[in-house]
């Protein structure tokens, strides 16, 4: 097979045995697809995070631990209880006990990813014996063989020449001869310990996978039948878009649209691989095809909402007709790998958005920064994003958008950068009134 496609299953789609069902006949019925990338069940990435975290009691873990039990052995009794599929789970859930419990001790990032992986390494486990039962014979594959990174645990990056030739050597021949199950979201240091790619990373997995292995399409099944003008959550009134470019989907996911992780793209534009995403739920329901181009571009596509903002003012009266403040400011945050979102500048002052919440910013970050500047941090900011194209370009955008807020106090912009976006920031407490207003105004079906 010289070009496969790769179909990605998300949490829900493989949260349990009728869900795990579904995405088995969406393979059966594409046999192009020969590689399924999955994520871990629906639930058991957030238990595996809390037991990572090492801040519960012996009690608190055990319930934790059940909670995560519960729902393997729902699947395996579902697939009446092989025996050692069976076994094998029970020696993963002991294993992660283990490791709970040296968190508990002693928590650190290398632990907390070999504890989170294991969600991911059950669920294919799992699928793989589901699929078989079903007649449809499918090999495991265990990603960290390909999935090279560098050791930034919790957030690691893909060594792409090194994914290529192992991919190259390992993963193609697989592939070209059946259907290969293999993990989303965790991936190998060069030393071999585990690694993941942050939260909601599967995505970014099966795309990366897709560019390695020259797919001809990347499937990424969820829970909604594709891309919609706005998080169907916040507004009953958004709808599907058929089709979207590269750039506003990109677009799209860096702001805060959860249906994509920010990365997936990336992959898919290096190669021009076209993008589906889909509802395992509802195959027939069809979805968005995402693309180099197409052929609708209108000015105003959809919105996109990325809570806990946090806003940084830096005023230094140094930086009044002086040179190299900025590259002092930015140097700082890079050394801590911290990056930067939105910027808005003024005389002594500049404010900017980090677009890895709070997290990053510690205590040693903030005091090295007030040596050069008056810092001031604000928190419970959400960020607004109008996708679309041609919008910096256009007269009128401003007034419109505008109007649509006019009693809303819009504490930052950007808008002008990029013609496919115009963002902003209010308050957290206000976001979904903004999103919902914006879309009835710009986006009425
Ligand atoms: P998965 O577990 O399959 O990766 P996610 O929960 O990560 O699924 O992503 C799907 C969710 O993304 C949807 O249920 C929806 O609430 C949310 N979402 C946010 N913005 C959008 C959007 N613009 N279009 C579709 N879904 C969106
Ligand atoms: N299981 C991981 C998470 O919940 C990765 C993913 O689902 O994409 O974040
Ligand atoms: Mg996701």
């Amino acid at each position: 097979m010289n070009q496969p496609v790769v179909a990605k299953f998300g949490g829900t789609s493989v949260a349990d045995a009728d869900a795990m069902s579904r995405c088995a006949a969406i393979l059966e019925q594409h046999p192009a697809t020969r590689l399924a990338v999955l994520s871990a069940s629906s639930g058991v990435t957030n238990l595996l995070v809390a037991l990572a975290s090492g801040e519960h009691n012996p009690s608190q873990r055990a319930e934790l631990l059940q909670q995560l039990a519960a729902i393997q052995h729902g699947i395996l009794d579902s697939l009446e209880r092989p025996e050692m599929l069976t076994r094998h789970i029970e020696e993963i859930l002991n294993h992660i006990k283990e490791l709970a419990d040296s968190a508990a001790i002693s928590p650190s990032k290398p632990l907390h990813d070999e504890i989170v992986a294991q969600g991911e390494l059950m669920s294919t486990r799992l699928f793989v014996e589901l699929l078989r039962r079903r007649g449809t014979p499918a090999v495991w594959f265990d990603v960290r063989k390909v999935m090279r990174t560098d050791d930034r645990f919790n957030r690691a990056t893909p060594d792409l020449a090194a994914l290529a030739n192992a991919v190259t050597e390992e993963l193609k021949p697989l592939c070209d001869r059946q259907l290969v199950v293999t993990q989303g979201f965790i991936g190998a240091a060069n030393d071999g310990r585990t690694t993941t790619l942050g939260r909601g990373g599967s995505d970014f997995s099966a795309a990366l996978l897709g560019e390695a292995l020259g797919a001809a399409a990347v499937e990424i099944w969820t829970d909604v039948p594709g891309i919609y003008t706005t998080d169907p959550r916040l507004v009953n009134e958004a709808r599907a878009i058929p089709e979207i470019s590269f750039s506003e989907a990109s677009e799209m996911a860096t702001f805060g649209a959860k249906v994509l992780h920010p990365a997936t793209l990336q992959p898919a534009v290096r190669r021009q691989i076209p993008v589906f995403v889909g509802s395992s739920k509802a195959p027939e329901a069809g979805g968005t095809w995402i693309r180099n181009s197409t052929p609708s571009q209108p000015l105003f596509r959809a919105l996109a909402l990325r809570r806990n903002q946090v806003l940084l003012t830096l005023t230094s009266q140094s930086m009044f007709q002086a040179h190299g403040f900025l590259a002092e400011v930015f140097g700082i945050l890079a050394r801590h790998k911290i990056s930067v979102d939105l910027i808005s500048t003024s005389e002594i002052s500049v404010s900017l958005t980090l677009d890895s919440g709070a997290e990053l910013l510690t205590q040693e970050v903030q005091d090295e920064l007030a040596r050069h500047c008056h810092l001031k941090v604000e928190k419970g900011l959400a960020l607004v994003a109008l996708i679309g194209n041609r919008m910096s370009e256009s007269g009128g955008t401003a007034t419109r958008v505008f109007q649509a807020l006019a009693d809303v106090n819009i504490r930052m912009i950007c808008y002008g950068a990029s013609p496919h976006n115009f963002c902003f920031l209010v308050a957290e407490d206000v976001a979904g009134q903004v999103i919902a207003d914006l879309h009835r105004e710009l986006l009425p079906a």
